[in-house]
């Protein structure tokens, strides 16, 4: 097996469940070691057990914090180079959906909550582990944006608000960071089966009707179907690897193409 992690240290937020764990299974497959970041500790335990059938030799540390939290966001960075002594990829990952209603009918707390870790939390991260990098002159972050972060999607006014603001910020860091040998860029997914969208789903369809709902959904997408959270994670894996150096300030959409239906 193709090993591009080996030696490398990759940190990864929102890593108890869907396109955390799946990319942070993909990237320990390739020899990676992991410093891996969430509010749930269970979950991240979960994952670690997933993680050490796949791969027994992965080096893994485990790190409880809460994204939107600054210092929390300092002391998981903190914490991962005194473990491992660098940081070469970064999986800025962890977010929320929120609540779906009409902007006009939109809970203003859930609001400022999906602000604090959407895109609050994304900054926080890329503010403390940008030095780590750019003193190491290497390293490549990954960004986790949204369809929402490129068109609108109906009922998700903080949603696309704070996807947006994540690609416009991946942009700007992009160039200002690619002088030091960086690589910043943003991924845009589309629906990909998670907890987080079977919740999306059960406010659409509720509790009897959001397999229904789901099925609607997919229908428009031009591949009938969601996508997996390991097609996410092998993306992830390839924007990390070190293999695509080139590519920066980029907001890289896998969503099956429907982002170009209209
Ligand atoms: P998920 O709910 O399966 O996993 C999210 C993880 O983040 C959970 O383990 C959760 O505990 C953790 N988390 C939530 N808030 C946190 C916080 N404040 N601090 C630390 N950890 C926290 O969701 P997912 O589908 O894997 O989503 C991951 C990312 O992908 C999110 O940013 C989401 O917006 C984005 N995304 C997902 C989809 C999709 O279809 N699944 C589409 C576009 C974008």
């Amino acid at each position: 097996m193709n090993k591009r992690f080996d030696s490398k240290v990759v940190l990864i937020t929102g890593a108890g469940s869907g396109l955390g764990q799946a990319a942070a299974l993909e990237i320990a497959k390739e020899g990676a070691k992991l410093s891996l970041v969430d509010l749930n500790e269970t979950a991240l335990g979960d994952t670690k057990k997933l993680i050490i059938e796949a791969a027994p030799e992965a080096e893994i540390l485990l790190l409880t914090a809460d994204v939107s939290d600054e210092q929390a966001v300092q002391k998981y960075v903190d914490d991962t180079v005194q473990k491992f002594g660098r940081i070469d990829g970064f999986y800025n990952n962890a977010g929320i959906e929120g609540t779906q209603a009409p902007t006009a009918e939109y809970n203003s707390k859930v609001f400022d909550k999906v602000i604090d870790i959407n895109l609050k939390g994304v900054f926080y991260g890329m503010k403390y582990v940008l030095p780590v990098m750019k003193e190491q002159q290497s390293g490549a972050i990954v960004n986790v944006a949204s369809v929402g972060g490129i068109r609108g999607v109906l009922n998700q006014a903080a949603y696309v608000a704070s996807k947006h603001a994540v690609s416009g910020m991946t942009k700007n860091a992009a160039i200002e960071y690619g002088q030091y040998n960086l690589s910043i860029n943003a991924i845009a997914p589309g629906a990909i089966m998670t907890a987080m969208v079977v919740g999306s789903l059960k406010q659409i369809g509720g509790e009897d009707g959001w397999e229904e709902a789901g099925k609607q959904f997919v229908s428009v997408n031009p591949k009938k179907r969601f996508g997996k959270p390991e097609e996410v994670g092998r993306l992830v894996a390839f924007l990390l690897s070190g293999e695509s150096e080139f590519i920066n300030g980029v907001v890289i959409p896998i969503d099956g193409g429907q982002s170009n239906q209209y």
